[in-house]
């Protein structure tokens, strides 16, 4: 299947995890990648294992930090000076920082989660979808989790981004579904990427596995998810396919988020 044929798509976050996944099932269907991560080395090895894989993507990767505003401004006019335009963004850099009660928890890493996790998904909206805007189409994805829809203990920072990456994406439905743009959000609940191994590290240095397989029990699927369980349906949420459903934010959970 290939309906992001010649689709251009930037994608945050796509040196490793959710977002690595999905540039290889874009590449995989023939899309046009811009790649953006803050991590070099991990980024270089990600376009090298894509290119080995799809030779003929094509494909531009820019070591970026996106929260800093000039830096997202900045991949975005590279992003249109190569392919001329932009089909669909992957909003999905995102950190989950450290875990402490709230009223413990370290301010600056608290402010370093909002920069992140919030700005930084904003920073894209603000200058990529002026370019949709114009081109009278666009698909956006942001990342928001579970950690959107409900709490999670020892993790307020990290809620509070994902609740507003969540209201961000209603806004941008609402403001932009006449210019031809949808903007949904996933909530993923655990999927093994390496962001959620470092959280079982966290919850048991002795034993990280044993941390994985008990948090595995409450959910009703009795596992984890995979990163390209969620690749298939950020695919279809940036196609052309996905032309009516617009400021949603879906949970990719095996059920969890169902459960009192
Ligand atoms: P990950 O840590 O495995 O990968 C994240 C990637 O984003 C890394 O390559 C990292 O270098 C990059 N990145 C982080 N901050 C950046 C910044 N400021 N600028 C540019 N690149 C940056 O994480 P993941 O699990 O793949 O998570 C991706 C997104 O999915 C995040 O927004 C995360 O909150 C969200 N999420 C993940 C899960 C999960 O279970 N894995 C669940 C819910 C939500």
């Amino acid at each position: 299947m290939s309906n992001l044929k010649n689709k251009t798509i930037i994608i945050t976050g796509a040196a490793m995890g959710l977002g690595l996944a999905s540039a290889i099932e874009c590449a995989s269907q023939e899309a046009n990648l811009t790649l953006i991560d803050f991590n070099e080395a991990s980024l270089k090895k990600a376009e090298t294992a894509i290119l080995e894989k799809f030779p003929q993507t094509k494909l531009l990767s820019i070591v970026a930090d996106v929260s800093s505003e000039d830096t997202v401004k900045s991949y975005v006019e590279q992003t249109v000076k190569t392919f001329g335009r932009i089909d669909g963004f992957y909003n999905n850099a995102g950190i989950e920082g450290r875990q402490a009660p709230m009223t413990e928890y370290d301010i600056d890493i608290f402010k370093k989660v909002i920069d992140i996790n919030l700005m930084g998904v904003y920073y894209g909206l603000r200058y990529v979808i002026p370019v949709m805007q114009d081109q009278k189409y666009g698909r956006i994805v942001n990342v928001a989790s579970v950690g959107g829809i409900r709490g999670v203990m020892n993790q307020t920072p990290y809620v509070a981004s994902k609740h507003a990456v969540s209201g961000m994406t209603k806004n941008a439905a609402l403001e932009y579904a006449k210019f031809g743009i949808t903007a949904n959000a996933i909530a993923p609940g655990a999927i093994l990427t390496p962001m959620v191994a470092e959280a079982f590290v966290q919850l048991n240095a002795a034993d990280p596995k044993a941390a994985e397989t008990e948090y595995a029990q409450s959910n009703p699927s009795k596992r984890l998810g995979l990163p390209e369980e969620v690749a298939k349906v950020v695919a279809f949420l940036l196609s052309e396919d996905c032309s009516y459903i617009n400021g949603q934010t879906i949970a990719i959970d095996g059920g969890q988020s169902n459960s009192y």
